[in-house]
């Protein structure tokens, strides 16, 4: 185990900070203690940030005004959704545009038609199939997205979340129906969001960083950890979401960090700073 001395010697040299959103910023619609403060810290030290998320079902603006409601002010620019990275990550990569058949929300429809694609219903017309969370899922366009997989096109999927968490308990996410699609389309997606390493390398790069000092914030080990780790970032997990301290302290590689919540993360900056 690292020293104390040498984890804020990490800290010190940390120069930007990716921050999961649900369960570090807030909880449902209740704000978390701490955010705007350790925002404006990060501001105030020269250190860039980016709020990164798996949910696909907001635009940046539309995440903005989320937070705006609970008191956060956060500009849409420092907010990246799965589904705007996963319309990215497929630019790069066709740069002269596809025809792209998708199965998700209107934040979906807008990133990819932002970044060029051509929206197709045509199953057999299809070069990729986009696969996400929709709320008005059915037959046929389960069927339509399990044609164009068939059919040869590429599969992807935003991200892996099996479920989402909501006021009544756990519900179904991309994961899922994703799942439904790998058995009816007869193979897996390639995954963007975390902890796929799609999503990462697209965030690092938004705040012109490297992985060594880029440091991830989460709440959930097996997304926001253990993929930011495996790229060689370090990572501070919070007790603010999903993962305990205990599930925190047994999993390896162990987090960088364990903090109550981002009170106890803008300490640790901030005697990091003075040491
Ligand atoms: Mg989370």
């Amino acid at each position: 185990m690292t020293s104390t001395l040498n984890k804020l010697e990490t800290l010190r040299k940390v120069r930007a900070v990716l921050l999961d959103m649900d369960g570090v910023l807030y909880v449902g619609d209740q704000p978390l203690p701490g955010v705007q403060e350790l925002l404006a810290y990060l501001d105030a030290t020269g250190r860039k940030w980016l709020c990164v998320t798996n949910n696909s079902s907001r635009t940046s603006q539309t995440f903005s005004d989320k937070l705006a409601a609970m008191g956060i002010t956060v500009d849409p620019v420092h907010i990246l959704g799965s589904a705007e990275a996963t319309a990215n990550w497929l630019a790069e990569q066709s740069p002269n545009g596809a025809k792209v058949i998708m199965m998700g929300e209107a934040s979906l429809r807008g990133a990819l038609q932002a970044k060029g694609f051509e929206l197709v219903d045509d199953p057999f017309e299809a070069q990729i199939a986009v696969a996400s969370i929709y709320y008005a899922l059915n037959y046929d366009v389960l069927t339509r997205l399990t044609l164009a997989i068939r059919n040869g096109a590429r599969f992807v999927a935003t991200n892996p979340d099996a479920t989402l968490p909501t006021e009544r308990g756990q519900v179904p996410g991309t994961g899922s129906l994703v799942a439904l699609l790998t058995v009816s389309g007869g193979r897996a997606p390639e995954y963007v969001g975390k902890p796929y390493p799609g999503m990462y390398e697209q965030a690092i790069r938004r705040v012109d960083g490297v992985a060594e000092t880029t440091l991830m914030v989460g709440d959930r080990y097996e997304t926001d950890i253990e993929g930011a780790a495996r790229l060689g970032m370090p990572t501070a997990g919070v007790l603010t979401g999903v993962t305990t301290r205990a599930e925190y302290l047994a999993a390896n590689p162990s987090p960088d960090f364990v903090v109550e919540g981002l009170p106890e993360l803008l300490a640790l900056f901030q005697q990091a700073d003075r040491e």
